[in-house]
Protein backbone atom coordinates (compact mmCIF):
# COMPACT_ATOMS: atom_id res chain seq x y z
CA UNK A 1 0.00 0.00 0.00
CA UNK A 2 1.06 3.33 -1.01
CA UNK A 3 0.01 6.19 1.32
CA UNK A 4 -0.96 9.53 -0.82
CA UNK A 5 1.33 12.25 1.55
CA UNK A 6 -0.66 15.08 0.92
CA UNK A 7 2.23 17.05 3.84
CA UNK A 8 4.38 16.07 1.64
CA UNK A 9 3.37 16.85 -1.52
CA UNK A 10 1.93 19.99 -0.22
CA UNK A 11 5.59 20.80 1.10
CA UNK A 12 6.98 20.60 -2.71
CA UNK A 13 4.52 22.91 -4.13
CA UNK A 14 5.07 25.63 -1.97
CA UNK A 15 8.42 25.27 -2.25
CA UNK A 16 7.71 25.60 -5.96
CA UNK A 17 5.72 28.73 -5.54
CA UNK A 18 7.94 30.39 -3.07
CA UNK A 19 10.67 29.66 -5.75
CA UNK A 20 8.39 31.76 -8.43
CA UNK A 21 7.80 34.42 -6.15
CA UNK A 22 11.78 35.11 -5.24
CA UNK A 23 12.54 34.91 -8.99
CA UNK A 24 9.45 38.08 -9.79
CA UNK A 25 10.80 39.70 -6.64
CA UNK A 26 14.55 39.73 -8.28
CA UNK A 27 12.72 41.10 -11.39
CA UNK A 28 11.28 43.64 -9.12
CA UNK A 29 8.08 42.72 -9.42
CA UNK A 30 5.69 42.97 -6.72
CA UNK A 31 4.28 39.57 -5.14
CA UNK A 32 1.11 37.94 -5.15
CA UNK A 33 -0.90 39.55 -2.46
CA UNK A 34 -4.53 37.45 -1.18
CA UNK A 35 -6.60 39.09 1.45
CA UNK A 36 -9.12 36.96 3.91
CA UNK A 37 -11.89 38.60 5.43
CA UNK A 38 -13.18 36.59 8.54
CA UNK A 39 -16.54 37.47 10.12
CA UNK A 40 -16.95 36.28 13.63
CA UNK A 41 -14.65 34.52 16.37
CA UNK A 42 -15.05 31.06 15.48
CA UNK A 43 -12.17 28.74 16.74
CA UNK A 44 -11.89 26.52 13.99
CA UNK A 45 -12.00 29.45 11.41
CA UNK A 46 -9.72 31.30 12.67
CA UNK A 47 -7.60 28.36 12.96
CA UNK A 48 -7.92 27.86 9.19
CA UNK A 49 -7.67 31.30 8.06
CA UNK A 50 -4.66 31.71 10.11
CA UNK A 51 -2.78 29.08 8.33
CA UNK A 52 -3.66 30.29 5.25
CA UNK A 53 -1.78 33.87 6.40
CA UNK A 54 0.66 32.13 7.71
CA UNK A 55 1.64 29.98 4.53
CA UNK A 56 1.31 33.20 2.44
CA UNK A 57 4.49 34.27 4.61
CA UNK A 58 6.19 31.21 3.78
CA UNK A 59 6.36 31.53 0.75
CA UNK A 60 6.49 35.32 0.16
CA UNK A 61 3.12 36.28 -1.05
CA UNK A 62 1.52 39.35 0.85
CA UNK A 63 -1.45 38.83 2.88
CA UNK A 64 -4.21 41.10 4.63
CA UNK A 65 -6.50 39.25 7.27
CA UNK A 66 -9.49 41.24 7.92
CA UNK A 67 -11.28 40.93 10.98
CA UNK A 68 -14.83 41.60 11.44
CA UNK A 69 -17.08 41.37 14.15
CA UNK A 70 -19.54 38.98 14.60
CA UNK A 71 -22.21 41.55 14.46
CA UNK A 72 -20.90 42.77 11.40
CA UNK A 73 -24.00 43.86 9.03
CA UNK A 74 -24.27 42.38 5.53
CA UNK A 75 -24.13 45.57 4.18
CA UNK A 76 -20.77 46.37 6.12
CA UNK A 77 -19.48 43.01 4.58
CA UNK A 78 -20.08 43.63 0.86
CA UNK A 79 -18.69 46.92 1.26
CA UNK A 80 -15.65 45.40 2.15
CA UNK A 81 -15.50 43.19 -0.69
CA UNK A 82 -16.38 46.15 -3.03
CA UNK A 83 -13.12 48.17 -1.64
CA UNK A 84 -11.08 44.32 -2.40
CA UNK A 85 -12.44 43.77 -5.51
CA UNK A 86 -11.03 47.66 -6.78
CA UNK A 87 -8.52 47.31 -5.22
CA UNK A 88 -5.27 46.69 -7.65
CA UNK A 89 -3.24 45.79 -5.09
CA UNK A 90 -5.07 42.85 -4.19
CA UNK A 91 -4.55 39.65 -6.45
CA UNK A 92 -7.02 37.52 -4.81
CA UNK A 93 -9.57 36.92 -1.70
CA UNK A 94 -11.54 34.75 0.22
CA UNK A 95 -14.69 35.00 2.66
CA UNK A 96 -13.81 32.25 5.27
CA UNK A 97 -17.07 30.10 5.46
CA UNK A 98 -19.52 29.64 7.31
CA UNK A 99 -20.43 33.12 8.17
CA UNK A 100 -22.78 34.30 10.74
CA UNK A 101 -26.51 33.59 10.24
CA UNK A 102 -27.58 36.53 9.90
CA UNK A 103 -25.54 37.06 6.68
CA UNK A 104 -26.81 35.30 2.89
CA UNK A 105 -23.66 33.60 2.07
CA UNK A 106 -24.62 33.05 -1.55
CA UNK A 107 -24.98 36.97 -1.85
CA UNK A 108 -21.68 37.41 -0.44
CA UNK A 109 -20.01 35.38 -2.76
CA UNK A 110 -21.91 36.75 -5.75
CA UNK A 111 -20.77 39.59 -4.78
CA UNK A 112 -16.94 38.79 -5.26
CA UNK A 113 -15.18 39.42 -8.66
CA UNK A 114 -14.86 36.29 -10.22
CA UNK A 115 -11.19 37.34 -11.49
CA UNK A 116 -10.65 37.36 -7.54
CA UNK A 117 -12.02 34.52 -6.33
CA UNK A 118 -9.59 32.19 -5.77
CA UNK A 119 -11.84 30.01 -3.18
CA UNK A 120 -13.46 29.27 -7.01
CA UNK A 121 -17.13 29.58 -5.45
CA UNK A 122 -18.48 31.86 -7.41
CA UNK A 123 -21.32 30.49 -9.68
CA UNK A 124 -19.54 31.86 -13.07
CA UNK A 125 -16.20 30.59 -12.14
CA UNK A 126 -18.34 26.82 -10.92
CA UNK A 127 -20.02 27.39 -14.24
CA UNK A 128 -16.79 27.71 -16.15
CA UNK A 129 -15.41 24.07 -14.14
CA UNK A 130 -18.65 22.75 -15.70
CA UNK A 131 -17.45 23.77 -19.08
CA UNK A 132 -14.44 22.83 -18.27
CA UNK A 133 -13.28 26.38 -19.24
CA UNK A 134 -9.98 28.13 -17.41
CA UNK A 135 -11.33 29.19 -13.91
CA UNK A 136 -10.74 28.54 -10.14
CA UNK A 137 -11.17 25.23 -9.03
CA UNK A 138 -11.98 25.25 -5.65
CA UNK A 139 -8.84 24.53 -3.21
CA UNK A 140 -10.02 21.09 -2.34
CA UNK A 141 -10.97 19.18 -5.21
CA UNK A 142 -8.04 21.03 -7.16
CA UNK A 143 -5.89 19.39 -4.59
CA UNK A 144 -6.81 16.13 -4.82
CA UNK A 145 -6.63 15.87 -8.60
CA UNK A 146 -2.82 17.25 -7.98
CA UNK A 147 -1.60 14.45 -5.72
CA UNK A 148 -3.40 11.83 -8.24
CA UNK A 149 -1.15 13.86 -10.78
CA UNK A 150 2.04 13.92 -8.49
CA UNK A 151 1.71 9.87 -7.63
CA UNK A 152 0.85 9.54 -11.83
CA UNK A 153 -2.30 7.71 -10.71
CA UNK A 154 -4.47 6.75 -14.07
CA UNK A 155 -7.83 7.83 -13.98
CA UNK A 156 -9.00 7.39 -17.58
CA UNK A 157 -11.42 4.16 -18.22
CA UNK A 158 -11.84 3.67 -14.32
CA UNK A 159 -14.66 3.52 -12.50
CA UNK A 160 -15.31 6.02 -9.50
CA UNK A 161 -17.12 6.55 -6.96
CA UNK A 162 -17.69 10.02 -5.56
CA UNK A 163 -19.80 9.79 -1.69
CA UNK A 164 -21.08 13.45 -0.90
CA UNK A 165 -22.34 15.66 -3.42
CA UNK A 166 -21.40 19.38 -1.85
CA UNK A 167 -20.57 22.06 -3.86
CA UNK A 168 -17.27 21.96 -2.70
CA UNK A 169 -16.23 18.71 -2.69
CA UNK A 170 -18.20 15.94 -4.02
CA UNK A 171 -19.95 17.90 -7.14
CA UNK A 172 -16.90 19.68 -8.13
CA UNK A 173 -14.64 16.21 -7.63
CA UNK A 174 -17.12 14.37 -9.85
CA UNK A 175 -17.30 16.84 -12.77
CA UNK A 176 -13.35 17.44 -12.67
CA UNK A 177 -12.79 13.26 -12.65
CA UNK A 178 -15.36 12.76 -15.93
CA UNK A 179 -14.27 15.75 -18.22
CA UNK A 180 -11.38 15.02 -20.92
CA UNK A 181 -8.51 16.34 -18.98
CA UNK A 182 -5.46 14.70 -17.69
CA UNK A 183 -6.66 13.81 -14.12
CA UNK A 184 -9.93 12.21 -15.97
CA UNK A 185 -11.60 10.76 -18.19
CA UNK A 186 -13.18 8.20 -15.57
CA UNK A 187 -16.52 7.08 -15.58
CA UNK A 188 -17.87 8.68 -12.44
CA UNK A 189 -21.07 7.68 -9.82
CA UNK A 190 -21.53 10.20 -7.48
CA UNK A 191 -23.05 8.67 -4.54
CA UNK A 192 -25.05 10.55 -1.72
CA UNK A 193 -27.33 10.06 1.54
CA UNK A 194 -30.56 8.69 -1.01
CA UNK A 195 -27.82 6.26 -2.95
CA UNK A 196 -29.06 3.06 -2.71
CA UNK A 197 -27.15 -0.22 -2.38
CA UNK A 198 -23.85 2.16 -2.05
CA UNK A 199 -21.58 -1.28 -0.85
CA UNK A 200 -22.81 -2.62 -4.48
CA UNK A 201 -21.11 0.13 -5.90
CA UNK A 202 -17.90 0.50 -4.43
CA UNK A 203 -17.20 -2.62 -4.37
CA UNK A 204 -16.97 -2.04 -8.07
CA UNK A 205 -14.72 1.52 -7.78
CA UNK A 206 -11.47 1.70 -9.11
CA UNK A 207 -10.87 4.68 -7.09
CA UNK A 208 -13.46 5.97 -4.03
CA UNK A 209 -13.19 9.64 -3.23
CA UNK A 210 -15.32 9.53 0.48
CA UNK A 211 -16.31 13.24 1.16
CA UNK A 212 -19.10 12.49 4.10
CA UNK A 213 -18.15 13.67 7.07
CA UNK A 214 -19.32 10.38 9.09
CA UNK A 215 -15.83 9.06 10.54
CA UNK A 216 -14.65 5.67 9.30
CA UNK A 217 -18.00 5.29 7.25
CA UNK A 218 -16.07 2.95 4.47
CA UNK A 219 -15.47 -0.01 5.89
CA UNK A 220 -13.11 -2.91 4.92
CA UNK A 221 -15.97 -4.92 2.72
CA UNK A 222 -16.77 -2.26 0.81
CA UNK A 223 -13.74 -2.04 -1.09
CA UNK A 224 -12.09 -4.35 -3.67
CA UNK A 225 -8.73 -5.00 -3.74
CA UNK A 226 -6.37 -2.67 -5.36
CA UNK A 227 -8.65 0.05 -4.92
CA UNK A 228 -7.15 3.76 -4.44
CA UNK A 229 -8.99 5.62 -2.09
CA UNK A 230 -9.04 9.57 -1.55
CA UNK A 231 -10.45 10.15 2.31
CA UNK A 232 -11.15 14.04 2.48
CA UNK A 233 -13.28 13.77 5.49
CA UNK A 234 -12.22 15.61 8.88
CA UNK A 235 -14.08 15.15 11.83
CA UNK A 236 -13.15 15.97 15.50
CA UNK A 237 -13.34 12.94 17.83
CA UNK A 238 -13.31 13.14 21.50
CA UNK A 239 -10.14 11.81 22.60
CA UNK A 240 -9.28 12.35 26.68
CA UNK A 241 -5.59 10.65 25.54
CA UNK A 242 -4.82 13.99 23.38
CA UNK A 243 -3.77 17.32 24.70
CA UNK A 244 -6.37 19.14 22.68
CA UNK A 245 -9.09 16.65 23.76
CA UNK A 246 -9.37 15.20 20.62
CA UNK A 247 -8.26 13.57 16.99
CA UNK A 248 -9.39 13.67 13.59
CA UNK A 249 -10.78 10.72 12.00
CA UNK A 250 -11.58 10.65 8.28
CA UNK A 251 -14.65 9.33 6.31
CA UNK A 252 -12.93 6.00 6.45
CA UNK A 253 -11.57 3.05 8.55
CA UNK A 254 -8.18 3.04 7.30
CA UNK A 255 -6.95 0.03 9.47
CA UNK A 256 -10.03 -1.92 8.35
CA UNK A 257 -8.71 -1.24 4.24
CA UNK A 258 -5.57 -0.39 4.61
CA UNK A 259 -4.16 -3.88 3.64
CA UNK A 260 -6.24 -4.01 1.36
CA UNK A 261 -5.83 -0.84 -0.75
CA UNK A 262 -3.31 -0.07 -3.12
CA UNK A 263 -3.09 4.03 -2.60
CA UNK A 264 -4.96 5.66 0.29
CA UNK A 265 -5.04 8.88 1.85
CA UNK A 266 -3.85 9.33 5.82
CA UNK A 267 -6.10 11.43 8.13
CA UNK A 268 -4.37 13.85 8.99
CA UNK A 269 -1.67 14.30 6.12
CA UNK A 270 -3.59 13.21 3.03
CA UNK A 271 -6.47 15.84 1.42
CA UNK A 272 -6.26 18.25 4.52
CA UNK A 273 -2.54 19.71 3.59
CA UNK A 274 -3.12 20.28 -0.18
CA UNK A 275 -5.98 22.64 0.34
CA UNK A 276 -3.89 25.33 1.66
CA UNK A 277 -1.10 24.92 -0.88
CA UNK A 278 -3.86 24.79 -3.74
CA UNK A 279 -5.06 28.34 -2.59
CA UNK A 280 -1.68 29.77 -2.83
CA UNK A 281 -1.39 28.50 -6.72
CA UNK A 282 -4.79 29.80 -7.54
CA UNK A 283 -3.43 33.18 -6.08
CA UNK A 284 -0.39 32.73 -8.35
CA UNK A 285 -2.75 32.17 -10.77
CA UNK A 286 -4.61 35.27 -10.48
CA UNK A 287 -1.37 37.19 -9.73
CA UNK A 288 -0.62 36.10 -14.00
CA UNK A 289 -3.88 36.41 -15.16
CA UNK A 290 -4.21 40.14 -13.61
CA UNK A 291 -0.67 40.82 -14.76
CA UNK A 292 -1.32 40.11 -18.47
P1 LIG B 1 -21.26 18.10 3.48
O1 LIG B 1 -21.10 17.97 4.96
O2 LIG B 1 -21.76 19.38 2.91
O3 LIG B 1 -22.21 16.95 2.94
C1 LIG B 1 -22.03 15.60 3.20
C2 LIG B 1 -22.40 14.79 1.99
O4 LIG B 1 -22.36 13.42 2.35
C3 LIG B 1 -23.81 15.08 1.46
O5 LIG B 1 -23.73 15.32 0.07
C4 LIG B 1 -24.59 13.80 1.74
O6 LIG B 1 -25.49 13.48 0.69
C5 LIG B 1 -23.49 12.75 1.84
N1 LIG B 1 -23.88 11.70 2.78
C6 LIG B 1 -24.28 11.83 4.06
N2 LIG B 1 -24.58 10.62 4.58
C7 LIG B 1 -24.36 9.73 3.61
C8 LIG B 1 -24.51 8.32 3.52
N3 LIG B 1 -24.92 7.60 4.57
N4 LIG B 1 -24.19 7.72 2.37
C9 LIG B 1 -23.76 8.42 1.31
N5 LIG B 1 -23.60 9.75 1.32
C10 LIG B 1 -23.91 10.40 2.46
O7 LIG B 1 -19.89 17.67 2.78
P2 LIG B 1 -18.48 18.39 2.68
O8 LIG B 1 -18.59 19.84 3.06
O9 LIG B 1 -17.95 17.98 1.38
O10 LIG B 1 -17.66 17.68 3.86
C11 LIG B 1 -17.45 16.29 3.91
C12 LIG B 1 -16.29 15.98 4.82
O11 LIG B 1 -15.11 16.48 4.22
C13 LIG B 1 -16.37 16.65 6.19
O12 LIG B 1 -15.77 15.79 7.14
C14 LIG B 1 -15.52 17.89 6.03
O13 LIG B 1 -14.96 18.31 7.25
C15 LIG B 1 -14.45 17.36 5.10
N6 LIG B 1 -13.78 18.39 4.30
C16 LIG B 1 -12.42 18.33 4.25
C17 LIG B 1 -11.72 19.25 3.50
C18 LIG B 1 -10.23 19.17 3.44
O14 LIG B 1 -9.58 20.11 3.11
N7 LIG B 1 -9.66 18.00 3.71
C19 LIG B 1 -12.39 20.23 2.79
C20 LIG B 1 -13.78 20.25 2.83
C21 LIG B 1 -14.47 19.31 3.58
Amino acid sequence: MILLDGKKTSADIKEEIALEVSELKNQDKKPPHLAAIIVGNDGASLTYVNAKVKACERVGFESTLIRLTEKTTEEELLNEIAVLNVDNDINGFIVQLPLPDHIDEHKILMAIDPKKDVDGFHPMNVGKLALNLPTFISATPFGIIELLERYHIKTSGKNVVVIGRSHIVGSPMSILLSQKRKIGNATVTLAHSRTQNLETLTKEADIIVAAIGIPEFLKGNMVKKGAIIIDVGITRVADASKKNGFRLVGDVDFNAVKDKVSHITPVPGGVGPMTIAMLLKNTLLAYYRQEN
